[in-house]
């Protein structure tokens, strides 16, 4: 089985990727700020934190919808039953 080539895919996958990052950043900063930043410090970081987890589940709704209607899912992805 060959691998489909799809350029909206690898867009898709970059931008996941990307909010990935973003999302483990804003966690590693909130558990660093834990117990030492004043409480609405902590509060912003908290919603920054939120919005990034909205962020990747928005990336990933969106790649894993276009891999189900375009058919070009990698080989090596992760399968998604339906
Ligand atoms: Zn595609």
């Amino acid at each position: 089985m060959k691998t489909v080539k799809c350029k909206e895919r690898d867009q898709l996958q970059r931008s996941y990727h990307r909010a990935e990052k973003l999302a483990d950043t804003a966690r590693e900063r909130l558990r660093k700020k834990m117990g030492t930043s004043s409480r609405e410090e902590f509060r912003t970081l908290q919603l920054a934190a939120e919005q990034a987890e909205r962020e990747l589940k928005d990336a990933r709704r969106s790649l894993d919808q276009h891999i189900r209607e375009h058919h070009c899912k990698a080989a090596n992805a992760v399968s998604v039953r339906d």
